[in-house]
């Protein structure tokens, strides 16, 4: 279930949790034409700061571009409305989301007369796939479901209908009894997770699929990167067979929801050796030490909501 909080800013304003819906006729629900963010807020030793919140109002405008919908705040101003709803209701740590979409106004795919909305909300929440996952990994399953195939549609950008597509991943993988679902890309290779890019470990090598793997680019994936080869890890991002993710000696999701998520087994086979993640703990100890303080942020990552 939702935590609901007190407040949501809409278009500007903040207004009471229970009155911000929307009409059935909503552009967004008829067609999909809703890009958005997923963003943490993390309690942090510089207090509540918003993780990255740059990178999301970039991409959530590059989503929105592609597909037409009008952004009317700028960069800035997204940045301070999600600062804006953690702070307003007064919430420690939380999942933000951030939803531009086209509204109520007319009915045709191709509409220009729609109003463009702009909605942010903000929540308490915690550990997306469980909270003994971090720790111990997470059961997947790769799944008959194939991402969307370049030049259909994008798997690059946040849209909120290419969650069609992990909706059935997800669901597949839960019938498989497993917490989580991969996704194949169009031509056969390894693409990412239901809501979370993936990383594998071989050798002491790190290796994740290229951008052209119908992968959503990642803000965690590309913290990961940034972090990794900084520590002197040799990070390639190359296509992946699905069969050398069994021969792994450790494999991972990240994801604003799923943070650094190890996989313990994929489709029944066990990952590496049990209890043995070098990489994956040393990945997970620079990442959650940009909130404690033991990372220095020389990246400039956090964003304190107090300013
Ligand atoms: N892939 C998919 C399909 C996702 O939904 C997400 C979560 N937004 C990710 C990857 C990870 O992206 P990020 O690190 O920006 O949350």
């Amino acid at each position: 279930p939702i935590k609901e909080s007190k407040y949501i800013w809409r278009n500007g304003k903040m207004v009471p949790w229970a009155e911000a819906t929307t009409h059935v006729m909503t552009h967004g629900l008829l067609y999909g034409t809703c890009a958005f963010e997923g963003i943490r807020a993390y309690e942090t030793h510089k207090g509540t700061c918003i993780f990255r919140n740059d990178a999301h109002a970039e991409r959530l405008v590059y989503s929105a571009k592609i597909y037409g919908i009008g952004v009317e705040f700028s960069k800035e101003e997204i940045m301070e409305a999600c600062r804006a709803t953690v702070r307003e209701n007064g919430l420690s740590s939380a999942y933000l989301r951030v939803n531009a979409y086209l509204g109520y106004g007319e009915m045709s795919p191709s509409a220009t007369g729609c109003p463009n909305e702009l909605d942010v909300i903000a929540f308490a929440f915690g550990r997306y796939l469980g909270a003994e996952a971090i720790e111990n990994g997470i059961d997947v399953a790769v799944t008959s479901w194939r991402r969307s195939a370049p030049g259909t549609i994008p798997a690059g950008v946040k849209m909120a209908g290419n969650y069609l597509s992990s909706r059935l991943i997800t669901t597949e993988a839960k019938a498989r009894g497993c917490v989580e679902g991969i996704g194949l890309s169009h031509s056969g290779m390894v693409s990412e997770g239901a809501g979370e890019n993936l990383f594998m470990v071989k050798d002491g090598k790190i290796i994740t699929p290229p951008t052209a793997a119908s992968i959503l680019v990642g803000i965690t994936r590309d913290s990961v990167i940034t972090m990794a080869r900084d520590m002197g890890y040799e990070l390639v991002e190359q296509d992946i067979a699905r069969e050398a993710l069994y021969g792994a000696d450790e494999l991972f999701f990240t994801g604003t929801a799923a943070e650094i998520t190890p996989i313990k087994t994929l489709d029944g086979i066990a990952i590496g050796e049990q209890g043995n993640k070098p990489v994956t703990k040393a990945l997970q100890n620079a990442f959650f030490g940009l909130f404690n303080g033991e990372t220095e942020d020389k990246y400039g990552w956090l964003d304190p909501v107090e300013g």
